[in-house]
């Protein structure tokens, strides 16, 4: 059975990547990006997408995750320098019963908060200003990616 997409007009990070939409990108490679997100779950809240169009995590191409899992592991140490949480959560979701919001597959990386795991309620959605302040913060403490080692 497949899984059942969210259906919607045009890819919202597909829009920002093509920077038809303002959006924070922390960083951009050539096969992940790490974005901003503006509703802060947690102490540091950032997705971490591939570049491509792909539906969910089942849909990556061998490389992309080994991007997708490095951009991730530097996107939990930028979260830890910068913000010291006593953890860190990493979630993702696949498919409309997974409670997928937006068709293009992306992981959370998020600080706990002080009472313990992350914001599930509402929470403020933050202008471009203010995710921007939180990229240049997370930036400092982004440490570089891993040596491409395809050739080693
Ligand atoms: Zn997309």
């Amino acid at each position: 059975m497949p899984i059942i997409m969210p259906t919607s007009q045009a890819c919202a990070f597909c829009e920002y990547l093509a920077e038809r939409r303002p959006y924070t990108i922390l960083e951009r490679g050539d096969l992940v990006a790490i974005l901003v997100t503006q509703e802060q779950r947690g102490k540091g809240h950032l997705l971490v997408i591939p570049i491509a169009h792909r539906p969910t995590l089942l849909d990556l191409d061998p490389g992309e995750d080994r991007e997708m899992m490095d951009a991730l592991r530097r996107a939990a140490k930028a979260i830890a320098k910068t913000y010291d949480p006593d953890g860190i959560s990493v979630w993702q979701n696949n498919g409309v019963t997974a409670h997928q919001s937006i068709p293009h597959c992306h992981f959370h990386v998020a600080g706990t908060i002080d009472d313990g795991g992350t914001e599930w309620g509402n929470v403020p959605e933050l202008n471009i200003a203010e995710t921007d302040r939180i990229s240049d913060a997370l930036l400092l403490h982004l440490p570089p990616p891993r040596p491409n080692d395809q050739n080693m």
